[in-house]
């Protein structure tokens, strides 16, 4: 069986790789090097506190299996389960921090409440005196997930039947119960086909007559401090009202901000997304007015419902999509399910509720018109 696979971030190299495993025959294309996309303008947690509590079993399972492939592809330093710490500083987000961590417990998380004072010797750097409500999550933490995209290519490459093709697909095509692909240097034609590309998933579905998903593209604000946050820093994934920050993957730190509200211009939003940075960092971190900063955007992939796209989108099978927001933290688990779904034509009952039909737009020219999502992470 001759598979192709268009995209090498976290989904697609994580797909590429079980499919490998699998003994597949696989080509994976991609415009740059493997994790070049959205996963390596992430915060890249892994966490399932505040997921809709339909999603917490997938969730977990998925935080448990990044021990499994980082130990399969020998990339446990890029994995760092030390614990995501959350705090909330005024009501209304402190109920709804107890009302998620109650949640999480009931599906066997161990939440732990912790005290301000406490989290304050977990986390020096941090300023926990105004927290009205602190919540560990042990079981949580982050990847570099660009180098475990990285890691897996480069095992897949190595040791199983995956060739890697630094290529841009130019548009897909239809034929028969196959999928061919336009590429610079021709057509290739595939018995099955992986839509792994993220922001581009529309564009590609669009060029072989299917309709769009109901997918769009969220920017959201990130930070690299580039400068210490004194001898402790910080050594876990904190959440602090709309705030987010942990260790950096190259040094320094990386931090983020709940993506501001509403449909106005780019530039306004962009502006009050800095604003609310800079101002929830000084509350709640020691020094931060004197860090280096550089900005950067990265743009989620966010079907409209917030749940993942994950299946065939033809009546042949032959064309499988696979696109997600949270796709570090799914990506791998998604990976072995969506090749075992191909290689062994099984259906995997824990993606039964993340089919894409449900989220085929009737309109060709469908856009989401506001976001009215949650986009802390
Ligand atoms: C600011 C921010 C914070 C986030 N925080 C978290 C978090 O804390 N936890 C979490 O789990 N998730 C988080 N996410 C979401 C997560 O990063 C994404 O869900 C995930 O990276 C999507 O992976 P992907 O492989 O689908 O996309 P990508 O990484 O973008 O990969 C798609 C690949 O397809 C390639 N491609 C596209 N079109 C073509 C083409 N025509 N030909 C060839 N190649 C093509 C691209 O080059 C790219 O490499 C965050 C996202 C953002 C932006």
């Amino acid at each position: 069986m001759k598979i192709g696979v268009v995209g090498a971030g976290i989904i697609g190299s994580s797909i590429a790789y079980h499919l490998g495993k699998a003994g597949a025959r696989v080509t994976v294309f991609d415009i740059g090097e493997p994790g070049n996309g959205v996963s390596s303008t992430s915060f890249a947690c892994l966490n399932a506190f505040g997921q809709a509590e339909a999603d917490l079993p997938f969730r977990l399972d998925a935080i448990k299996y990044h021990s499994v492939i980082a130990r399969d592809v020998g990339s446990e330093r890029n994995l760092h389960t030390t614990g995501t710490l959350r705090l909330a500083s005024f009501g209304n987000a402190a109920e709804k921090l107890e009302q998620n961590a109650k949640a999480l417990s009931q599906y066997g998380s161990q939440v732990e409440f912790i005290s301000a004072a406490a989290a304050g010797r977990l986390e020096p750097s941090i300023r926990t005196e105004s927290a009205a409500e602190v919540v560990f999550v042990p079981e949580e933490g982050w990847v570099n997930a660009g180098a475990l995209c990285g890691a897996l290519i480069d095992l897949s490459t190595r040791r199983f039947a995956v060739r890697y093709r630094r290529e841009r697909v130019q548009a897909l095509e239809r034929l028969q119960s196959k999928a061919r692909l336009r590429l610079t240097t021709g057509i290739e034609v595939f018995d099955s086909l992986v839509l792994a590309a993220g922001n581009d998933t529309n564009a590609l579905l669009t060029s072989a007559g299917f309709m769009p998903l109901r997918l769009t593209a969220a920017p959201g604000p990130l930070v690299d401090l580039t400068c210490s946050l004194g001898s402790q820093g910080v050594r876990r994934a904190i959440y602090a009202d709309k705030l987010h920050i942990r260790p950096g993957d190259h040094g320094g730190f990386l931090a983020g901000v709940v993506a501001a509200a509403g449909d106005g211009p780019e530039h306004e939003r962009k502006e009050e997304e800095r604003r609310s940075l800079i101002s929830s960092a000084s509350q709640w971190i020691m020094n931060f007015a004197e860090m280096g900063q550089r900005w950067a955007v990265g743009v989620r992939p966010m079907p409209a419902d917030g749940r993942p796209m994950i299946g065939p989108i033809d009546e042949d099978r032959a064309l499988y999509v696979a696109v997600m927001h949270g796709g570090i933290t799914l990506g791998p688990l998604a990976g072995r399910l969506v090749a075992a779904e191909i290689v062994q034509e099984n259906e995997a009952s824990e993606l039964g509720a993340y089919r894409p039909r449900r989220s085929i737009a009737q309109d060709a020219d469908w856009r989401e018109p506001t976001l009215s999502l949650d986009r802390s992470m």
